[in-house]
């Protein structure tokens, strides 16, 4: 009997009897579940989605095609410790017309743009309630040792700004 390991739990798998997926390498992916595979397709497939539209959301309010500056996404990083892409495209959403005008008025950089943008997503996404009707809840870490280092480096995060505003 071959045995295979689960791609997505790592349950131990009989080769002949677990689901199976050959790759476009020609390498075969054991599953124990057709429905298991689907789900976490579709899971990778709404990530994907939810990522562009965070980032569609944000050249938007930038006012341009593409975002060059890749500070973006180490700011990105930031704000996904504590919350998924579909949160916080959600406040995107809800607060573009805001965030445009507001970066629409700051004559600094792009480095700058996103330094705002960033300020204002660590600062206000914790309290965020979507206005739509959500059944979903956001992901949202509910871990009291890290909501404290959350916050020291949110304060850290507008001091900053604040310092790149007074140039
Ligand atoms: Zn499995």
């Amino acid at each position: 009997m071959a045995k295979a390991k689960c791609k997505i739990c790592g349950t131990e798998l009989d080769t002949k009897t677990a689901y199976k997926v050959t790759d476009k390498n020609g390498k075969n992916k054991y599953f124990c579940s057709a429905v298991e595979f689907e789900e976490e397709e579709d899971r990778k497939k709404k990530v994907a989605e939810d990522k562009d539209r965070v980032y569609r959301l944000i050249c938007d309010i930038m006012g341009v095609n593409e975002v060059l500056n890749t500070a973006l996404w180490k700011e990105k990083l930031e704000w996904n410790k504590a919350f998924s892409d579909e949160f916080i495209a959600k406040y995107l959403e809800e607060k573009k017309e805001y965030l445009s005008s507001a970066i629409a008025r700051l004559s600094g950089t792009e480095y700058a743009k996103i330094r705002y943008i960033s300020a204002v997503l660590k600062n206000s996404l914790r309290d965020f309630k979507p206005n739509v009707e959500v059944v979903e809840k956001p992901k949202v870490v509910v871990d009291e040792h890290y909501e404290t280092k959350y916050k020291a480096k949110v304060r850290r995060a507008l001091e900053d700004f604040e310092e790149d505003d007074d140039e």
